[in-house]
């Protein structure tokens, strides 16, 4: 059995002050029915780590490089000073504002996992691609290069979050047949490419426009493992109501 997994994805929203207090909100609730965690920003990684007792907490990027000439950028080493155990990769805003590609994704990825912290690696696809009927190719495209030069254990062990690009901050979320239905390809590319163990173990995440009233419906499918939430887990209220509607 898969534990179901619900990461919010704050994006650039949140000081360290504001990190601290959402954190010690919510921590106490937090239950044994799913995973829980929170993405921040690099510079609210560390106190959230410090609060959170219940809540996993994750960095929403990393470069794969282990030191270097890159301005800005943040090492694994730097994070796994800090204890960090998760980190998002991929993310479609990444992808569209910041260069990040199939090759560089799997650089971290790869790099991620070498240094004992799980990633959540993103895929989705955008709105002409989706119209285009082209979802699957280019998911399994995504799923294929993100992965490649993993183990079938490191694979299992991992996160992978289908959030198509026309769902997240739309409120137009994919219909729950959607969503399954490209989890479910995204798990049979695991199959393909690392067998049936690994496949099994995965575990994937929906994401986009995900919401306190819609949750249960994406949680009920059999491909979908957990979600990665934007918008509804900047407010404790919502992000609350999740939480308890995943008990
Ligand atoms: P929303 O839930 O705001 O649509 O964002 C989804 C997302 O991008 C999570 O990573």
């Amino acid at each position: 059995m898969r534990k179901p997994i619900i990461v919010g994805n704050w994006k650039m929203n949140k000081t360290i002050a504001e990190a601290e207090e959402f954190i010690q909100a919510i921590d106490p609730i937090v239950h044994d029915g799913a995973t829980f965690g929170v993405a921040t920003s690099f510079l609210a990684l560390q106190t959230s780590i410090k609060n959170a007792k219940n809540l996993i907490v994750a960095a929403e990027n990393c470069h794969f490089a282990e030191s270097g000439a890159y301005t800005g950028e943040v090492s694994i080493p730097m994070l796994k000073e800090i204890g960090l155990k998760w980190c998002i990769v991929g993310h479609s805003e990444r992808r569209q504002m910041f260069g990040d590609t199939d090759e560089t994704v799997n650089k971290k990825v790869l790099a991620l996992v070498a240094n004992g912290i799980t990633p959540i690696m993103c895929c989705g696809e955008s709105l002409e691609t989706f119209e285009a009927g082209k979802t699957e190719e280019w998911v399994r495209g995504q799923v294929k290069a993100g992965l490649a030069g993993l183990t079938a254990e490191q694979v299992g062990d991992m996160v992978i979050a289908y959030e198509p690009i026309w769902a997240i901050g739309t409120g137009k979320s994919a219909t729950k047949e959607i969503a399954e239905s490209t989890c479910a390809i995204v798990r049979d590319e695991v199959r393909k490419n690392f067998g049936e163990e690994a496949a099994e173990k995965v575990r994937i995440q929906y994401g986009g426009s995900v919401k306190p009233n819609n949750i249960k419906e994406y949680m009920a499918e059999p491909d979908i493992d957990g979600a990665l939430i934007g918008g509804a887990s900047l407010k404790v209220d919502s992000f609350t109501e999740i939480i308890e509607a995943v008990k």
